[in-house]
């Protein structure tokens, strides 16, 4: 069979390095790719919101499977479309893609269905947001309603840091029509965690836990990214913790998505935040969370194949996952001034050095090809994955790959995973 990946980031070469392991592949293809995943797969340049173009190619080269990694694609109804095609493709259609597409929409199932999550109001008035804050006080949370890159959320300490950011919003379109809603809610207290599931729609079937590295310094300070390294197994996310998110979390909102008309079919990717034991839910994704995806996927002992096909086809409840013992952990290298503005373009030294350890795996984000070499060409660019018996063996395994490879002004965390091993 021959299978496409959607999409070109970390997530993506992960995906498409554990699919190429499968007997039941012939090719995978990549859209659009990155210079590491065409090492596994051919690269295609098609754009991952180019609907048209990918499922004229699917057509074209007999793709069995198509698999979407970013969650673009999915609310702008990839999936919809490959069905009506007939090709057998993984992730949730247009309708509960909106988990993630629209905050308004997550909140307001999850209080349907008696979800656990913040308190929130939604506004589309500016003047009734500014009175919902003055009266809840700070701190607050004020977050834009649609797809906004991770950049539409506002922790704010103050009231005035709360308005200013549904100004931003409301008044100068800083997210043009993601901003139009604008949803406002409690502020959580705790320590965050990612819990990861595949559902049909009916059966749940989780992964490993995880956790990611938002914040771009040590110590979990600086501005907020699409994450700076994560690793698996979580600590955090205890037996009991596992349970309640089954039981409380996932299984009443896929029931819910379902009686709502609109079952959800692929990865559900709760964001957590953990107090005393008990978790409630930030937000929903609706595909595998980058970083997160890579040290799960290392960790993965089954085929991934079979189980994506039994999920587009119903079917969850026949397989089941099997984890390696080891622990994983990925260490994102960044390039320097990232999540802002940053040079692009510089030479990418050491990547055939750390290709010859052993239990670590590179994978690429944000790299490119210039007059022959990898180069730096995105904000996160590699994702040094290491493998080891405990957290505090992989946490050096991948280290050690990351002290092997440099380039002018890189940037990453020295501290991932130190969270867990402090438990
Ligand atoms: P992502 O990049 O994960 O897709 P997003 O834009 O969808 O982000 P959220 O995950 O809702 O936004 O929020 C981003 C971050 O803001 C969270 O990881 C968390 O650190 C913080 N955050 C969000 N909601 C709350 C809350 N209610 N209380 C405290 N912190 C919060």
């Amino acid at each position: 069979m021959n299978i496409l990946v959607v999409g070109g980031g970390g997530r993506e070469h992960a995906l498409v390095w554990k699919i190429a392991q499968s007997s039941l592949v012939d090719k995978v293809y990549c859209a659009p790719g990155n210079p590491g995943i065409a090492a596994q797969a051919e690269c295609v340049d098609i754009a991952v919101d180019d609907i048209d173009g990918l499922l004229a190619f699917a057509r074209q080269q007999q793709i069995g499977l198509t698999v979407v990694g970013p969650e673009l694609p999915l609310t702008l109804g990839i999936v919809d479309r490959f069905r009506q095609a007939g090709l057998e493709i993984f992730g949730p259609d247009r309708q509960a893609a909106r988990l993630e597409g629209s905050k308004k929409f997550c909140k307001d199932i999850m209080a349907k269905y008696g979800v656990p999550t913040a308190a929130y109001g939604t506004f589309t008035d500016r003047d009734q947001a500014v009175a919902f804050i003055r009266e809840q006080g700070a701190p607050i949370v004020v977050k834009a309603d649609g797809l906004a890159a991770g950049k539409g959320v506002v922790v704010a300490r103050s009231e005035e840091e709360a308005i200013a950011a549904v100004d931003a919003c409301m008044l100068d379109a800083a997210f043009g029509e993601a901003g139009r809603i604008v949803v406002i809610e409690e502020f959580l207290d705790g320590e965050e965690a990612s819990f990861i599931a595949f559902t049909d729609g009916r059966t749940i079937l989780p992964l490993a836990s995880s956790q990611d590295h938002k914040p771009v310094f040590d110590g979990d300070q600086g501005p907020n990214t699409g994450g700076m390294g994560a690793y698996s197994p979580a600590p955090v996310v205890t037996d009991e913790v596992h349970r309640q998110v089954v039981e409380e979390i996932l299984q009443p909102l896929v029931a819910g998505m379902a009686a709502e008309g609109c079952p959800f079919n692929g990865i559900l990717y709760a964001g957590l935040m953990v107090r005393d034991g008990r978790a409630k839910v930030l937000e929903f994704n609706v595909r595998f969370g980058d970083p997160e995806c890579q040290p799960l996927l290392m960790r993965l002992k089954s085929d991934l194949v079979p189980v994506l096909q039994a999920c587009v086809r119903g079917e969850l409840d026949r397989v089941s996952l099997e984890w390696h013992d080891k622990a994983a952990v990925c260490v994102v290298m960044a390039s320097g001034g990232y999540p802002g503005s940053y040079v692009k373009g510089h030479p990418i030294e050491g990547l055939d050095r750390a290709a010859a350890i052993d239990d670590l795996f590179v994978f690429h984000a944000g790299t490119g090809l210039k007059d022959g070499r990898i180069v730096n060409q995105g904000g996160r660019v590699l994702g040094v994955t290491g493998l080891g018996a405990d957290i505090p063996t992989a946490i050096r395994k991948a280290y050690q790959g990351v002290e092997t490879i440099s380039w002018q002004d890189v940037h990453y965390r020295t501290d991932i995973g130190a969270k867990a091993v402090k438990r």
